[in-house]
Parts: C-alpha cells; structure tokens; sequence
C-alpha cells in the first residue's frame, strides 16, 4: 500500500497510478461474525465499539466489471457504523449473506467479517471494463446508494429499487479501510478545496438531509417555511439547518447544551432551543406520554419563530415523534428517516388526521440527488462538519464517541492520509469559505 500511498501524496500522473500492482490484502476496520454475540443482553449504552472492531489486513476481493476499486484517502464514522459495531437492531451479516445469494459478484461478500464504513474520500485504482465514466486517478467522494441498475424497479427512484442498499452496512468492503470496492453508480468528484477527511464526511449526511428537506421526494421546503431540526448540531441535522438557511427558510434548531446551541448560533441559526435546559420530559412514564409537555415546546417555537413548524425534521424516534406530530403546523409535514430511541412509535393520530398533516418516511438519496448535494459542496455552498479526526486505528474510539453523543456533526477517520489538511488543489474556493469549512473543527477539536 506505501507506493499506492507515496504515488498519490506525490500527485503522480494517472498512468503512473494505474501501473502500479495492487497489494493482494489491505487493512480494514471490520467486525467479526464469530463475535456477533459478544453483547448478548447488555443495555446499548453498555455495547462498547471499541471491543467488536477490529483493523486488520483481509484479501482484495475480485472486481466486477461494473466496479471501481478506490484507495481510501479518509473515511468517517455514520451512525451506521454505531448499529453494525453494537451489532444492533440485528448484526449487519445477516445482509450480507442475503446479497451473497445474489449473484456470483454478490458471493464475495457474504464473509466472516464486515468490513464498515458508508462514506469515503480517495483515488481510483482501477475500474471494472464496463466502467464509462471513470478512470484511474480520478479524485472522488463515494456515495452509500448501492443500487443494481439491471433491476427494472430502479429506474424511477433507485431509492425504490426492490435491491436497494447501504453500502458498508448491507454491502462487504466499505470505506473504513485502505482501499473500498464500490460500484461505478457510488462516484462523484471530489470538492477540490477540501481536504481528504473534509471531503470524506459529508456524502451519506449531506445526501440524506438534502433528500429530506430539499427533494420532491422529502419536504420540498419552500422559501420561508419554519423547519423544526432535532439533533441540530449532529450529523444530519447540520447539514439540515444549512439546506433551511440556503433555501430562505427559518430553522429552529434543537440541541442539548449551551456550546451545540452557540455552534448554531454561530452558523447563522438565530433559534436554538436547549432541550436539556428546557428539561422536556415527553413521556411522563415507560408507557404515557405528556401532552401538556409537547403544548410547551409547541409554545417556544412560536415565541423564537413567530410560527408552527412547517416541516419538523424528525430522526430521534420514540423519545420525540409524539411532540413532532404534535407541533408541526396544520397541513404541516414530519420528515423522518430514523428512530435512534426507539423504533417503536406513539403519538396521537387526531393531530395528524384533523389537522391534515403528513408523516412522510424518508431513507437516504439517489444517485441524483446525491450528486446534487455534492455540487453544492463542490460549489462551497454547503460546508462540511467535521469536528474530529481519528486514524483508522481508533475508528472503535471514534464510533463510542458518537455512540454516546459526544460529538457535534461529523468524525473523520484517515485511512491512507498521513495526516490532516492534505488533498486540497483549490485553495482561492477555500480561502473564501474557510471559517464555515473548519467552524466545526475549531468547536469540537
Ligand atoms: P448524530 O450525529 O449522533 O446526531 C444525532 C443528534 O440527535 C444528536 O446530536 C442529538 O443532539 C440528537 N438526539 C439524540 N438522541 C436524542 C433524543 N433522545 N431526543 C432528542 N434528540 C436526540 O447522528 P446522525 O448522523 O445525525 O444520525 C441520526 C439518526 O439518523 C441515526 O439514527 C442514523 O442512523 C439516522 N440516519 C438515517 C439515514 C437514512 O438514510 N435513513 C441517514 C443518516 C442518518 P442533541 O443531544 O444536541 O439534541
């Protein structure tokens, strides 16, 4: 791997690249299947990343022809990596014996080990011979939509696709690692005034909160609308209150301390809500919910905004959804693409029914939709949130931190990248924008 590495540092030409032989193994960060009980009755909190993952060296697996295979510059951590390491809410092998019956191409990764990771920044190494539009050398972010373009059900939104998945969490070979296999339909340009880690945290989050608040097939918010943002400062909500803010909308971010609440703040979020401090306690019991404590925090969104959330960007699940449907204006939409509480939901359909609301599911981005969102970072009109940088080494450590919400926006890990701040062609973009591109970094250090 060290002349892969030292060719790309040196900005060696592409031929020069692809001439060089692939190393027949590569480290990775994985979790085993012969441990996938490790927690077996444990509490999650008590389900420790740093135990279940593993970096060490696999074989390279054959390249199909529709295939790239990338050398990982850096990488970042995604709550999917906390589900797959904690082996929750059911260990991640169980998808990839399920693609293993696919295809031949499929067999390759139905394995003993998961190797994680959703998001990734690097080079290309190789491609596939049914590869078109990339070649070696090309400087890419790789997107999670891991779709089979030969699936009729695909071709109107490949989110609907029957086969769809999460690369790195349904798929083997994801970005945590040395070199990632991805397919073709996964690639799109690295924004040139990143550097490797800055570039490698946003796809699977910006992607998603795009869909969700931008895209026909999420809110599709319109130029004033209010837009209630859990999680504000975390790792889809940043990206969700940038998409309010640059759409002319008003977001109301949620968070739980005084320094996420100044971070907002700070991005231009003029209404913050500190649910800590406003001590909101939604369900009085195990069981039984508190109205009286969702007619609250409906009451402190229209002192800050002047209004009912148009659009409430929902993820932490049982714990809020009955004050989101609550809150949310009449006719209102709630956008949801997660339940990190609680998957189990409870909230009063009379709100939703009477008042003529819409509770729309929502999961990741198509491949439009995420090259969309890359642009708007390629442009420096969305900024990447990384906060920290871990190397490949600690990616455990770097899980349990977002595990127990320790972090604001996003984590990176540097997987071939020596070290921070390298990568960067266009520094006049940079220049420009570089107090939003390292707000995050100079909060979360
Ligand atoms: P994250 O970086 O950990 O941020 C989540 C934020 O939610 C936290 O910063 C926290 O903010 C807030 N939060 C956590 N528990 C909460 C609770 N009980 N009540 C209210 N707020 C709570 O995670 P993320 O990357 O944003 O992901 C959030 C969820 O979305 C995860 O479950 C993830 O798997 C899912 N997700 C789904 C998709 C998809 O395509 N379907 C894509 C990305 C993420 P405060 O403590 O500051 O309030």
């Amino acid at each position: 791997m060290d002349a892969i590495r030292d060719a790309i540092l040196a900005d060696a030409p592409a031929d020069e690249l692809a001439a060089l032989p692939l190393p027949a193994d590569f480290r990775a960060a994985l979790v085993r299947a012969d441990e996938q009980e490790m927690f077996a009755g444990l509490p999650s909190e008590e389900k420790d990343p740093r135990k279940s993952t593993h970096v060490e060296a696999v074989p390279l697996p054959e390249l199909a022809p529709d295939e790239a295979y990338v050398a990982v510059m850096a990488s970042a951590i995604n709550f999917n990596t906390v589900w797959t390491s904690i082996f929750e809410p059911l260990p991640t092998f169980q998808f990839l014996k399920r693609l293993g019956k696919e295809s031949v191409w499929g067999a390759r990764h139905d394995q003993p080990f998961h190797i994680m990771g959703s998001d990734a920044a690097g080079v290309v190494l190789r491609v596939g011979s049914a590869v078109r539009n990339w070649k070696p050398g090309d400087r890419v972010t790789v997107h999670c939509n891991y779709v089979d373009d030969q699936d009729p059900s695909s071709h109107d939104d490949s989110m609907l696709a029957t086969n769809q998945r999460i690369w790195g969490f349904e798929s083997n070979y994801g970005g945590l690692a040395e070199i990632a296999l991805v397919r073709a339909n996964q690639l799109m340009p690295k924004p040139e005034h990143l550097s490797w880690e800055e570039a490698a945290c946003n796809a699977l989050c910006n992607s998603t909160s795009y869909r969700m608040i931008v895209s026909p097939h999420g809110a599709q918010m319109t130029q004033g609308q209010t837009v209630l943002v859990w999680g504000a400062s975390g790792g889809i909500g940043a990206y969700a209150c940038q998409y309010v803010l640059n759409g002319g909308g008003t977001p109301v971010g949620m968070v739980s301390s005084p320094e996420r609440a100044a971070l907002l703040h700070e991005m231009g979020v003029e209404h913050v809500i500190d649910r800590k401090a406003e001590g909101y306690r939604f369900w009085k019991t195990d069981t039984e919910q508190d109205p009286g404590e969702w007619r609250r925090l409906g009451k402190k969104i229209r002192e800050l905004a002047g209004a009912d959330p148009d659009v409430v960007f929902e993820h932490p699940g049982r714990q809020t959804m009955g004050a989101s449907v609550f809150v949310a204006k009449r006719g209102g939409t709630i956008i949801t693409c997660a339940a990190t509480s609680g998957f189990t939901i409870e909230y009063d359909n009379r709100y939703l029914w009477m008042m003529l609301k819409t509770l729309k599911g929502c999961h990741f981005a198509n491949y439009r939709e995420a090259w969309e969102a890359n642009r708007l970072v390629c442009e420096g009109k969305i900024h990447p949130t990384l906060s920290r940088v871990y190397p490949l080494d600690q990616t455990g450590e770097a899980a349990t931190q977002v595990h127990h919400n320790l972090v604001e926006g996003k984590v990176g890990v540097l997987c071939l990248a020596p070290e921070e701040g390298l990568g960067v062609r266009d520094t006049a973009l940079r220049e420009r924008h570089l107090d939003q591109i390292t707000l995050f970094r100079r909060h979360g250090g």
